[in-house]
């Protein structure tokens, strides 16, 4: 392998985004060359060489492959919208989204390093009507420095870290002169779809504008190569706390081994899994969606069986804020006893006085 290849700007310059450039590692199925073919006008596909080395070329059921392949499936979503949480509408300025009081998603950059299928911000990643310039980044900024309840900023998109190092220190920098701001968090895929990007300069660059959390996401055991496990690593060495946010896909990790192994395995690299979100009701995702039922049985089966800190919490995220997906171990009061439900499915009375 070329020393190129651990180059995350030669990753980002030999990215594929045609069906020639598949080839080289896999042969479309007619679904995924439908899907190419009628899908480039509107969310065409980008993959990296190596999230792309990743996919199996002899299974279409691939759960890498199915994230990132355009597929026929997406052509046939009735029911699904363009911007399902009403993040447009929460937008004071440009691409900042509150839905709490104390904190906001700041969608800085509208590229990613590849497009998944299921991206809840498909109408702004590589849509260059989404782009940040200069002048509207630091008008953003402004609205940060004259809201002083803000103290949580999330740096999104698209992609943060896609930015090259030079801009990320001028936009923590400006961030860290906002005296109200306490806390930086990135939400990147980049450990998992380009962990080379993760250089020594960059955690020495994050670790210069602490305290910065970071939330990355993976979806399945595939994802977890050395080389991310290497990234991930560097980043907790520069002191920064890191979490996972999936999402439940059918067909990628929408069963309770696949689950378990991926949040063991991200506890083995200290990524606490944290979020795993219901998909929305987004275009073009009915083939990913699993029954918010199913997904409650998921977590509910990993419970009391592997530690709780490997155990995220299932979520719907709805244009008021996330609501938690649990099984109801709470059954209720019963005179001066809550009745409670353990993992296995015993009831317990614990004592609980009213007042
Ligand atoms: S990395 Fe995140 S923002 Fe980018 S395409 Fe994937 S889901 Fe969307």
């Amino acid at each position: 392998m070329s020393e190129d290849w651990h180059r995350w700007t030669w990753q980002m310059q030999h990215r594929i985004r045609d069906a020639e450039g598949l080839r080289q590692y896999l042969e479309p199925t007619p679904e995924e060359r439908e899907g190419i073919e009628k899908l480039a006008a509107r969310f065409h596909f980008v993959i990296t060489p190596y999230y792309a080395s990743l996919m199996d070329p002899d299974d279409p059921q691939c759960p890498v492959r199915r994230q990132v392949v355009p597929h026929a499936a997406e052509l046939d979503d009735a029911a699904g919208l363009a911007d399902p949480l009403d993040e447009v509408a929460h937008s004071p300025v440009k691409n900042v989204i509150r839905v709490y009081p104390d904190r906001i998603a700041f969608c800085v950059n509208n590229e990613c390093a590849l497009y998944c299928r299921y991206c809840l911000r498909k109408r702004m990643v590589g849509e260059p009507d989404w782009a940040m310039k200069r002048r509207e980044l630091e008008e953003a900024l402004d609205w940060i420095r004259h809201t002083k309840e803000i103290r949580d900023v999330l740096l999104t998109g698209g992609d943060p870290l896609v930015f090259s190092d030079d801009k990320l220190a001028w936009l923590l920098g400006e961030l860290r002169r906002i005296d109200h701001v306490e806390i930086i968090r990135l939400g990147t895929r980049l450990p998992v779809t380009l962990p080379f990007r993760v250089t020594d300069d960059l955690c020495r660059l994050l670790s210069e504008h602490h305290p910065v959390w970071l939330n990355t996401h993976f979806n399945h055991p595939k994802e977890l190569t050395a080389e991310a496990a290497d990234a991930a690593d560097k980043l907790t060495r520069a002191g920064i706390p890191l979490g996972n946010q999936s999402v439940l896909l059918r067909g990628v990790n929408d069963d309770v081994a696949t689950m378990k192994t991926l949040c063991e395995g991200l506890v083995r690299m200290r990524v606490r899994p944290y979020y795993v979100y219901q998909a929305q009701l987004l275009e073009g995702t009915g083939h990913f969606r699993v029954p918010i039922e199913r997904g409650v049985e998921i977590f509910r089966a990993l419970r009391g069986r592997t530690s709780g800190f490997a155990i995220p919490q299932y979520v719907l995220d709805t244009p008021y804020g996330k609501v938690p997906l649990d099984y109801p171990y709470l059954r209720g009061r019963e005179g001066d006893e809550i009745v409670v439900e353990s993992f296995d499915g015993r009831i317990w009375r614990e004592p609980n006085p009213a007042g």
